[in-house]
């Protein structure tokens, strides 16, 4: 089961350019760049699908 996440370091300053990984059979990967931890939830599993920089708040 692979997973793909994208990082972007969270824009701004502090940001680096766009990167996709793959979560695989350990459910989580580091980003190269920030360190940042992705970690594969199952109930969250479609949100994963692509992680927007800024936090959505969907009305549900
Ligand atoms: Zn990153």
């Amino acid at each position: 089961m692979q997973h793909r996440v994208a990082c972007d370091g969270g824009g701004g300053a502090l940001g680096h350019p766009l990167v996709y990984m793959e979560i695989g059979d350990g459910g989580a990967v580091d980003c190269g760049y920030c360190d940042r931890r992705f970690v594969l939830v199952a109930d969250l599993a479609q949100d994963n699908e692509y992680r927007d920089p800024a936090p959505r708040h969907d009305a549900h």
